[in-house]
């Protein structure tokens, strides 16, 4: 089973390394629209009615002598029935990563599948004592008291992310690096808040020799590209997550360049194209 695929872009080596796989509801899909919308959708795409498997894709990059995660998957299952997610840890050692060469951690915001891997048992110690963990600022002050009035998520997921999240900012509180809007980690690496999907969300763009790409985390969705005003149901402003979604997919569209997220289907390596209102998701060609 493939876990991990490389790419280059100018002198910046990209691994998307894959966490594992997220059964949810269809209806996290987009719960502004009718029932019988979401169903053809589903339908069209021969996927099954009730529930399917959501990636859950994680990203190293190295370039100036820095080693940097992208986000760190779920790690442990917070008792939610997701036993095939928090692989993360395990693939890293298998494409021969040691933990101590990470230098620095982007998070692109503070939900469990997207923190939980650094909170596996032994892992922290595994860490260098130096790791800078560069977040939103916004991001963590959205967890002090976050708001899920806005979300529809299924039963015990609000719980287990208020809990995930809090105990990550304990755990690693001395080391987190806060941004307000954009901050460079990195040669080429800049990490930028956009908001709507939480208030700190962010994207990373990396941009060497020519080549650019997007880590887009949770800005967009499968279903993203044919239909970015569906609401999904992890967004705590869904109305902001749709604007930010158009924006990012036009600019996308308009560079050309690649485009990796969260939970698009693995490798997730692919460029958008404008399609008459909404857009069209171009993968690459896998190149092996
Ligand atoms: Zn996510």
């Amino acid at each position: 089973m493939p876990s991990r695929y490389a790419v280059r872009i100018g002198k910046i080596d990209v691994l998307v390394v894959s966490d594992g796989v997220l059964p949810l509801p269809t209806k996290m899909l987009g719960h502004n629209v009718e029932p019988a919308v979401r169903a053809t959708w589903l339908n069209n795409m021969f996927l099954p009615p009730d529930a399917f498997d959501w990636s859950l894709n994680a990203v190293l990059v190295r370039s100036g002598g820095q080693t940097i995660l992208i986000d760190a998957g779920l790690g442990l299952d917070p008792n939610l029935n997701l036993p095939r997610a928090g692989q993360l840890v395990r693939r890293l050692q298998a494409a021969g990563i040691d933990l101590a060469s990470v230098t620095d951690v982007v998070l692109t915001h503070m939900h469990m599948d997207h923190v939980g891997g650094l909170l596996v048992d032994g892992v922290k110690e595994r860490l260098r004592p130096d790791l800078k963990i560069h977040v939103a600022a916004a991001e963590v002050k959205f967890w002090e008291a976050p708001d899920f009035t806005h979300v529809n998520m299924p039963q015990g997921f609000p719980d287990a992310l208020r809990t995930v999240a809090k105990r990550f900012a304990q755990e690693y509180r001395g080391q987190l690096r806060l941004f307000d809007e954009e901050h460079k980690v990195a040669p080429g690496v800049i990490v930028q808040r956009t908001g709507g999907h939480t208030p700190g969300h962010s994207v990373v763009r990396l941009a060497s020799g020519g080549d650019r790409l997007t880590f887009a985390g949770d800005a967009v969705f499968t279903v993203g590209f044919e239909h970015p005003d569906w609401h999904n149901g992890f967004e705590h402003d869904p109305e902001e997550a749709a604007r930010v979604r158009v924006r990012l997919l036009g600019d996308l569209a308009a560079t050309g360049e690649q485009l990796i997220a969260t939970h698009l289907p693995f490798p997730s390596v692919g460029r958008v194209a404008v399609d008459g209102n909404a857009f069209r998701w171009v993968p690459v060609f896998w190149d092996y």
